[in-house]
């Protein structure tokens, strides 16, 4: 199976995605855990330079979609062949997320893009980790030193937020929205309720 977690940058995605590898791996499933962008070596040569360099926004996109197809290609379709379980740190939904909804780039060109890249392949499940803006800007402030991406105004999170909410809303059958404020005890209840189903 495949599960994708995504979230606005401070929802709390990254504490939450090695509980869900022990969780399936205390039931017996073989985990490989990844993210995007990144993912494979060239993947994550993609990551240093769409993290650090300007760039127009669809050679973004298109660089995200660029490091999707060889994650795809090196560890996402063989490992779900072998019939392991794939974790990924973000996919597609982040695209729309930040690209389309932060950014602006036209819906249209991303589920184009989307169609092109992936025309069959959607996570069996994806866990979505909601918090208000408020909450993500402390959690992050709190953590470590904000990248090109976090400096970007508080709206641009609040766009990348709605989008994601958007794009569950469009897709209620692999979505799971986690309300990450509550407490770690908590929000793992809900994400093991969420995981159960596909057992
Ligand atoms: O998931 P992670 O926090 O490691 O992502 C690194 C950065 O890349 C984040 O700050 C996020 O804002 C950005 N990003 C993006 N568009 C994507 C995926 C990630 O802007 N499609």
């Amino acid at each position: 199976k495949f599960i994708t977690f995504e979230g606005i940058d401070g929802a709390g995605k990254s504490t939450h995605i090695s509980f869900v590898a022990d969780f399936l791996a205390a039931r017996g499933k073989e985990i490989v855990s990844s993210r995007e962008p990144g993912g494979t070596p060239l993947g994550e040569k993609l990551r240093d330079l769409l993290l650090h360099e300007k760039m127009h926004l669809e050679t973004e996109a298109l660089l995200m979609f660029a490091s999707r197809r060889e994650h795809m290609a090196q560890v996402i379709e063989p490992n779900l062949a072998a019939g392991k379980w794939v974790l990924s740190d973000r996919f597609s939904d982040a695209s729309f997320a930040y690209q389309s909804g932060g950014r602006g780039m036209d819906r249209a060109k991303m589920e184009a893009l989307e169609g092109w890249v992936h025309p069959q392949l959607q996570p069996d499940l994806t866990l979505l980790f909601d918090v208000p803006l408020e909450v993500a800007r402390e959690r992050l402030d709190a953590t470590r030193a904000l990248d090109k991406f976090e400096r970007e105004q508080e709206e641009f999170f609040a766009r990348c937020r709605a989008e994601y909410l958007r794009r569950a809303a469009q897709f209620p059958q692999r979505f799971a929205v986690i309300d990450s404020t509550r407490s770690i005890a908590v929000t793992q209840q809900a994400i093991s309720e969420a995981l159960e189903k596909l057992l």
